[in-house]
C-alpha cells in the first residue's frame, strides 16, 4: 500500500463526502487547476483508492479503504497496545491468587521470582483445577500449579498485533506476557506488559472506527 500525500488525502476526503464528483469540481474545492490535480488523481485511481467513471466522475472505493485499515491494524506494534501485567509472587497462595483475579478483573496472573523476572502463568483454568482437588488453598503456592518457564509463550514489544494474535490462536491461550530479554541470559525475561484477546479486539475496533488515514 502506498502512503498518501496530504493533498491526496484531501482529495480522498472530498470524494468520500461529495462523490461522485468531477475532476473540475475537486480542483475548484482545492483552488487548484485541473492540470495540477491530474497526477494525484492518477495515483489515487491506479492504487484503487478512487474509482472513475466517464461522465459521472470520481467516487470512493470502500473496499480498498477497509483493506488499508485492516493492514494498518495488523502492523501495529504490541508496545502501543500492551496493558499492565497483574503480578503475584511465586509463593502466593492459590487462595490469594483467586482473590487477586477478581479484584483486578483479569483472566490471567503472572508469577515473578525475587528479581522480578517472569516465572509462571496462572490462568482461570489452572486455579479451577487446583480448587477441585485441594481443600486448603491457603497452603498451596501458585508455583505448584502454574505453567512455568521454558513453556511460556511470550511476545516482545516490537512484534506486531498480527504475531500476537497468531501466537494466542495457535497455542490456544487467552493472553501473552510482553517481555524484554535479559542480555546473555537464556529464558530470563523482564515482564513489561500483557496482551490479551480483548486487547486485539479493542485495537481492531479503534482502527476500524477511524474515519480514514
Ligand atoms: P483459561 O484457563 O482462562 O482458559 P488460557 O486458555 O489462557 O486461560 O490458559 C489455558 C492454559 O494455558 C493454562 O494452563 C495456562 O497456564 C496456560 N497458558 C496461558 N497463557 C500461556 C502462555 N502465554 N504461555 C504458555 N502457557 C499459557
Amino acid at each position: 500500500m502506498i502512503k498518501l500525500t496530504k493533498r491526496q488525502d484531501e482529495i480522498l476526503q472530498i470524494v468520500k463526502l461529495s462523490g461522485p464528483i468531477t475532476g473540475k469540481e475537486i480542483a475548484e474545492k482545492l483552488s487548484l487547476s485541473r492540470a495540477a490535480l491530474r497526477p494525484d488523481l492518477a495515483i489515487l485511481t491506479m492504487s484503487g483508492s478512487l474509482d472513475a467513471r466517464p461522465r459521472v466522475g470520481y467516487f470512493f472505493n470502500e473496499k480498498i479503504q477497509v483493506k488499508r485499515q485492516a493492514e494498518k491494524f495488523l502492523h501495529q506494534k504490541v508496545n502501543a497496545y500492551k496493558a499492565l501485567p497483574i503480578v503475584v509472587g511465586k509463593s502466593t497462595s492459590v487462595y490469594d491468587a483467586i482473590v487477586q483475579l477478581f479484584l483486578e478483573d483479569v483472566g490471567t496472573l503472572y508469577a515473578v521470582d525475587a528479581d522480578g523476572h517472569l516465572a509462571g502463568v496462572i490462568s482461570r483454568k489452572d486455579l479451577l483445577r487446583a480448587s477441585l482437588g485441594n481443600r486448603n488453598l491457603n497452603e498451596l503456592p501458585v508455583s505448584v500449579i502454574m505453567t512455568r518457564m521454558p513453556n511460556i509463550i511470550t511476545i516482545n514489544p516490537e512484534e506486531t498485533l498480527l504475531e500476537a494474535a497468531k501466537k494466542m490462536i495457535y497455542n490456544h491461550i487467552d493472553s501473552l506476557p510482553v517481555v524484554k530479554e535479559m542480555a546473555g541470559q537464556i529464558n530470563t525475561y523482564l515482564l513489561v506488559g500483557r496482551i490479551t484477546k480483548t486487547t486485539i479486539t479493542r485495537a481492531y475496533l479503534e482502527i476500524m472506527d477511524e474515519k480514514s488515514d
